[in-house]
């Protein structure tokens, strides 16, 4: 069945909310520069791309986007980057949270690709206990950084030849990438083949090396006196919003396969969280008297 909010009728809606078991899942993302050869939208592209292709595994329903995430806004930051206050973002989730429970949802799942959310949204969830609603909300961190990790642990496991995205020159690159123990994080590797799968047009190898993904350790002097800074020091040591060893080999099937295991991980928490039976008890009971 359509799984997607937009493209379901309101006929065919209360079918949706049925289906879904009440599970109503929000990607997230934001927009912000990664590297110079990945586009602004990055994570709001694969939380989408993988929250929907998960919805087909098992079922729920897929509220539009939730593209602006927290993103530093100052004039330094680099072109086409938005930042959106982040009490702002807080009261328009809530809203929207409540709207979806309007429409029968009853369990809320946010499902996010961009590291700079995390914070925020924990503290978005302690909020929402101090105030009667009638859903609960959770959040699942989607593996957009870790999905090469996967790929090369299971092809170890179960063998090469294993995986029909792949040709033996994916499996190579992929290993020797695993083995060598490369960097992987913003913009790196998983990133870049989750985009190359999604929007290849979009992706600019011929950019990377001009700009490094390595740590400056400028910030980690802090780190190592026990000084907690904004976002661990991150910016400092990452001042090009890219995070990795060059993935000069990346392929779109190496996409292809990062986008399949990213949807199936997600599909079994949405299982979980669909089959749950203690979160909307305990709320119940948290909130009772009111
Ligand atoms: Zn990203």
């Amino acid at each position: 069945m359509e799984t997607r909010w937009l493209y379901t009728t309101s006929e065919n809606f209360p079918a949706l909310v049925k289906e879904s078991k009440e599970v109503c899942l929000i990607p997230m993302g934001c927009v912000e520069k990664h590297g110079l050869h990945l586009p602004l939208g990055s994570d709001i592209i694969e939380a989408s791309t993988i929250t929907y292709a998960a919805s087909r595994l098992e079922t729920a329903c897929v509220f539009p986007d939730f593209t602006f995430g927290d993103v530093p806004g100052g004039p330094a930051s680099p072109a086409g980057s938005i930042s959106v206050p982040v009490e702002m973002e807080m009261a328009l989730l809530e809203t929207l949270c409540e709207q979806i429970a309007r429409n029968g949802f009853k369990k809320i799942l946010i499902c996010n690709a961009h590291g700079g959310n995390k914070s925020w949204l924990s503290a978005f969830l302690r909020n929402l206990m101090n105030k009667k609603h009638d859903f609960v909300c959770a959040v699942t961190t989607l593996p957009f950084s870790t999905t090469h990790k996967i790929l090369a642990e299971q092809l170890l496991q179960n063998g090469r030849g294993s995986m029909p995205e792949l040709t033996a020159e994916d499996e190579d690159y992929l290993l020797d990438f695993y083995r060598q123990g490369k960097e992987s994080g913003h913009a790196c590797i998983s990133e870049t083949a989750l985009i190359m799968a999604v929007a290849p047009e979009a992706v600019h190898l011929d950019r990377l090396g001009i700009e490094s993904g390595l740590s400056t350790h400028q910030a980690d002097y802090l780190k190592e006196a026990g000084i907690e800074i904004v976002s661990g020091g991150w910016d400092i040591n990452y001042p090009n919003a890219y995070h990795g060893h060059d993935p000069v080999d990346c392929t779109e099937n190496i996409g292809r396969a990062a986008l399949r295991v990213a949807a199936e991980q997600l599909a079994r928490t949405v299982k979980a969280f669909k089959e749950d039976e203690n979160l909307l008890r305990w709320h119940a009971n948290f909130q009772k008297g009111w």
